[in-house]
């Protein structure tokens, strides 16, 4: 491949799969009528535990940010306590936690993975911190084994932001069968979709129950409200979607780390690709790599140009750590965010879509090659 390659399609950064089978689910649930919750969530519930979670109940609601929330309400976070949060995530995250009324903490994440550091994590803790809630960033575990030591030395409660990372696994269990709880979410760029949703996996019956009352106006029984919550329930067509998502997620996962593994191969020479750590099964969600030492200047003109010259679509994901968002500044630490920082300034994300061709696989390869190795 030689130079600028203006008429090239693009490759999109992230393309969701929506077919036959999908359309079809849609219809049979209008046909049937009864649209709101009902048959297609629970059905979607106990298959998505089953293939995802180890069988640990699950409670499906209308948004993944919507599952961290009602998520921390049921584990009783609220005014007072403190949540240690990374800093390098989708806002949301920290979002959930001061909705409660808590307030996020952020710690930093660990040089190699983008994961929260346990020993960060561990520095931050005061009288006030009632959790840790870890995110699986990209698809790659948080270090359970070294934050599980953290919370269970200071008597902190584990969540789980596994918004990103449906199938990973840690020590060969699955990310979700950790904490408390645990939010996927199935928004249409993630690894499988309901169009919009979220699914919450609970350590035990009684989160379970507390998620269920809050995503319905605090009500098990119509007109009997036990507690004051919300309407965030999924409809049944976004569960009937879900469901034909849920038999094709492992192929695309499968496909997701076949096309990780090529650009390991191709890429590994001009930039730092995804570590994968040991015990780790690595869903690539994103498949980010560093443009090692680059600022956030330099990194911005490398995705410029693959953009515009090479047409490969891709995303920095993040570009802005959450405590200097405008939104969120108030809860920045004083302790400075060092790898949190680095990692904003050198990420980018290159496409890993199951729907990559090979042509495609070789089209980026060829662009990082020509946009890094020429030092832009
Ligand atoms: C997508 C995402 C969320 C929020 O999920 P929604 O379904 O979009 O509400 C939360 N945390 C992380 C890390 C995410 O990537």
């Amino acid at each position: 491949m030689t130079g600028p390659t203006t008429e090239l399609p693009l490759i999109p950064a992230a393309k969701p799969i929506i077919g036959d089978e999908e359309r079809a689910a849609v219809d049979r649930v209008m046909r049937s009528g009864m649209v709101a919750q009902g048959p297609e969530v629970a059905a979607f519930e106990s298959e998505f535990a089953q293939v995802l979670v180890g069988s640990r109940t699950c409670v499906a609601v209308n948004s993944g940010t919507s599952g961290l929330h009602l998520g921390l309400l049921a584990a009783g976070i609220g005014a007072g306590d403190e949540v240690i949060v990374p800093s390098f995530t989708f806002a949301a995250t920290a979002n959930a936690v001061a909705l409660t009324g808590a307030t996020p903490v952020f710690a930093d994440i660990s040089a190699d993975t983008f994961n929260l550091d346990p020993a960060s994590v561990a520095e931050a803790v005061t009288e006030r911190t009632a959790a840790v809630m870890p995110v699986h960033l990209y698809g790659h575990p948080a270090d359970m084994d070294g934050l599980g030591a953290v919370a269970a030395e200071h008597g902190l409660q584990l969540f789980e932001d596994a918004a990103q990372a449906h199938g990973a696994s840690y020590g060969g269990a699955p990310v979700g069968s950790f904490g408390v709880f645990a939010m996927f979410s199935l928004y249409p760029t993630k690894n499988m979709t309901s169009g919009e949703g979220g699914m919450v996996a609970c350590a035990d019956e009684d989160i379970a129950r507390g998620v269920r009352l809050l995503r319905n106006q605090g009500m098990e029984k119509q007109y009997a409200n036990e507690v004051v919550g919300l309407n965030n329930r999924m409809t049944d067509i976004h569960a009937a979607i879900g469901r034909v998502q849920l038999g094709k997620v492992w192929g695309w996962t499968q496909q997701r780390q076949a096309n990780a593994a090529w650009l390991d191969a191709a890429l590994g020479d001009v930039v730092v690709t995804p570590p994968v750590r040991e015990g780790c099964t690595h869903v690539y969600h994103q498949y980010t790599v560093r443009v090692e030492g680059a600022s956030g200047a330099e990194r911005d003109r490398v995705v410029s140009a693959l953009r515009e010259e090479h047409k490969v679509g891709c995303g920095v994901y993040y570009p802005t750590p959450n405590h200097e968002l405008v939104s969120l500044a108030r809860f920045a630490p004083e302790r400075e965010l060092t790898q949190t920082a680095r990692a904003a300034a050198e990420v980018i994300s290159l496409p890993v879509h199951p729907s990559l061709s090979e042509g495609d696989l070789e089209r980026i390869a060829a662009a990082v090659h020509a946009v890094v190795g020429a030092g832009a």
